[in-house]
């Protein structure tokens, strides 16, 4: 039996089968052997989320061989990518070309697929997730057919599928729209915590990209504010840099960590980040991993955690050495009371009951699942916690 095992290493499952399809023709075979083997099925992208998406016990698709830019339409900016490309892998052809993705998450080791559907964002307060500069995507439903949804011939399937935790389909590829390639310049600062939140709406209006990170057993701030320049020179500066985006966004993240992130609106931002500080000082001042604030523009994705809202993501992490549960479940009830939507990707225990009041998308998103995946094929028991089944 096979072994799948996501990033931090907190999620492990025995599939039946693994499949690693060149094509979509490949795909449609194993789906129509799911089907008389009566195997649910999931699709890994990088195994970077921290929630059981991806477990199953029966038929788990690997696209890591659906590779690389099917089409580049440098005239129109944008370009039709496989969804088993690593975003890491797109910046030099991208910048090739003259374009770049018009934001980037922390990371860029997400398989494409993967990163839209958890709705992956990166910060900056008039930039919204990477799946709203998707507008087109092919997805192979359980039952084999190839659903083509584009922004101009069905945007309802497109708001759906953007943010869709593979519970509609396998996405084969998907279109995003590419802006000119830019340079950032980046500076990292070390405020006082009173210091940054005393001047929290003036920094995040002021830059491009503005987040920090509170690390509260040090009581130690990192600010972080990128924005656009035609500079060329290196800064010679200590905590400055200057490049094109695809290299300055993503950081390296080689130690293990697990992380519970919640979106809320952005005008609770501030006052939601006090409560989670105040919490962790009163009851976990040991904790040594950062506290990390970021803005993100609305979009709207029936299940983005951004879904026609201005937001503020707030996420707290902890040592993937260490247990996370009691930290985590202290501080996620503070997350309620501020209408706190769950990052799917992201530790969480909320369920549907839970969730119907915070994500308005949801019931369109279950008739829309129920439809295309009547028999369940692409749930689990995680997802069966998620959406009704009806
Ligand atoms: C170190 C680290 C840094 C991170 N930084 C950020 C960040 O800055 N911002 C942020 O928002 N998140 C961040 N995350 C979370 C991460 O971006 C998301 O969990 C993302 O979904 C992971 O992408 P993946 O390729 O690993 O997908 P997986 O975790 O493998 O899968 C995610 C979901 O997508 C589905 N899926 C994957 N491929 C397909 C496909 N082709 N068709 C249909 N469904 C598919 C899976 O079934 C699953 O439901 C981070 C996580 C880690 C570990």
């Amino acid at each position: 039996m096979a072994e799948w095992q996501n990033w931090a290493g907190n999620i492990t499952c025995q599939p039946r089968e693994i499949v690693r399809p060149r094509d979509e023709a490949e795909i449609v075979e194993a789906l129509a052997r799911a089907e008389t083997q009566d195997l649910s099925v999931r699709v890994a992208g990088s195994g970077h989320s921290f929630t059981p998406l991806v477990a199953t016990d029966g038929m788990l698709f690997d696209l890591s061989l659906l590779q690389g830019i099917a089409r580049l339409e440098p005239e129109n900016s944008r370009a039709w990518v496989r969804a088993g490309t690593r975003l890491a892998d797109l910046g030099e052809p991208f910048h090739a070309a003259g374009l770049a993705m018009q934001n980037l998450g922390d990371v860029d080791v997400q398989a494409l697929g993967g990163a839209l559907g958890t709705g992956t964002h990166g910060t900056g307060h008039t930039l919204p997730n990477l799946s709203a500069r998707v507008s087109g995507l092919r997805i192979l439903r359980a039952d084999g057919e190839l659903r083509s949804v584009r922004d101009d011939t069905d945007p309802e399937g497109l708001r759906a599928a953007r943010v869709s935790l593979g519970a509609l389909g396998i996405i084969t590829a998907a279109r995003i729209e590419l802006v000119p390639a830019y340079r950032l310049h980046e500076r990292v600062e070390r405020p006082k915590l009173d210091d940054v939140l005393a001047t929290l709406d003036e920094r995040i209006a002021a830059a491009r990209h503005f987040e920090f990170f509170w690390y509260p057993k040090a009581d130690r701030v990192e600010a972080k504010s990128l924005d656009l320049t035609d500079r060329q020179d290196e800064p010679d500066r200590k905590g400055e840099r200057i490049g094109w985006s695809h290299r300055i966004l993503p950081s390296l993240r080689e130690q293990r960590f697990t992380e519970m992130e919640y979106a809320v609106p952005a005008e609770l931002g501030r006052e939601c980040f006090l409560a989670v500080r105040d919490r962790i000082r009163a009851r976990h001042p040991d904790v040594v991993w950062p506290v990390e604030y970021r803005t993100l523009r609305s979009d709207d994705a029936w299940l983005s955690t951004a879904h026609e809202r201005e937001t503020v993501t707030i996420s707290v992490h902890q040592d993937g050495r260490l247990p996370f549960e009691p930290f985590f479940a202290d501080v996620e009830p503070i997350f309620a009371e501020f209408a706190g939507r769950p990052h799917w990707g992201k530790v969480h225990t909320l369920a549907r009951a839970q969730l119907a009041g915070v994500v308005p998308g949801l019931s369109r998103f279950e008739r829309l699942r129920a439809e295309w995946d009547p028999r369940g094929r692409f749930l689990n028991p995680h997802l069966r916690t998620l959406f009704s089944e009806a």
